[in-house]
């Protein structure tokens, strides 16, 4: 169950069954991992609540969203955003995704190698401290001395760098409807919304 974000002038805004229409849409470039763009929002609030707790309460309540979807696989929509009432709150939250990207960008840690077999050895900086270990493929001892590093690089595992895209990119999103004073739109995609719009199969 992806969130799908969706940006375009009101009086262009549909509703439900019809589809959003293709014109002027603003849509955030998201990588198709829905779990990456959940994550992207953990940690992030919007008008005191917290941003994926209102996604849920809007799309996942007795009654549902009454907008247009965006496209084939996805839901009804529902307002996630009203300029200009909701402007501050956006901006704050696009201050936020990108805050919370710069911190977990932040961790960095500093790298040696084993210099009888090129092994590589990397420690968050914070956790470094001069010790001597044996290489774990060949055995030869690894001085990890802050003062003979290879040097530092990011620490950083490929999803957590998606998730900071998806926050990046939601910043940017959010700031350019707000700019342009249009609402934003969100739905959901999966089975249940898929369910119902295509005739069953077995
Ligand atoms: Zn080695």
């Amino acid at each position: 169950m992806g969130f799908r974000f969706l940006a375009l002038p009101s009086h262009r805004v549909v509703d439900h069954p019809r589809t959003q229409p293709d014109e002027d849409r603003l849509e955030p470039d998201l990588p198709p991992i829905h779990e990456a763009v959940e994550r992207a929002l953990a940690g992030a609030e919007f008008r005191d609540a917290r941003a994926r707790d209102r996604l849920r309460s809007l799309l996942q309540s007795d009654r549902p969203p009454k907008l247009g979807s965006p496209g084939v696989g996805f839901g009804p929509s529902a307002v996630f955003a009203q300029p200009p009432g909701d402007l501050p709150a956006l901006l704050r939250l696009a201050d936020e995704l990108e805050g919370l990207a710069r911190m977990e960008a932040g961790e960095r840690a500093l790298v040696w190698k084993c210099g009888e077999c090129n092994a590589r050895y990397a420690v968050p900086v914070a956790l470094v401290r001069t010790v001597s270990i044996l290489c774990e493929r060949c055995g030869t001892p690894v001085e990890l001395n802050p003062t003979r590093s290879l040097g530092e690089e990011a620490l950083i595992d490929p999803f957590l760098g998606t998730v900071n895209q998806c926050r990046r990119e939601l910043a940017t999103f959010f700031r350019e409807a707000m700019a342009r004073g249009w609402p934003v739109l969100v739905s959901q995609g999966g089975d249940a919304s898929a369910r119902g719009k295509e005739p069953a199969r077995e």
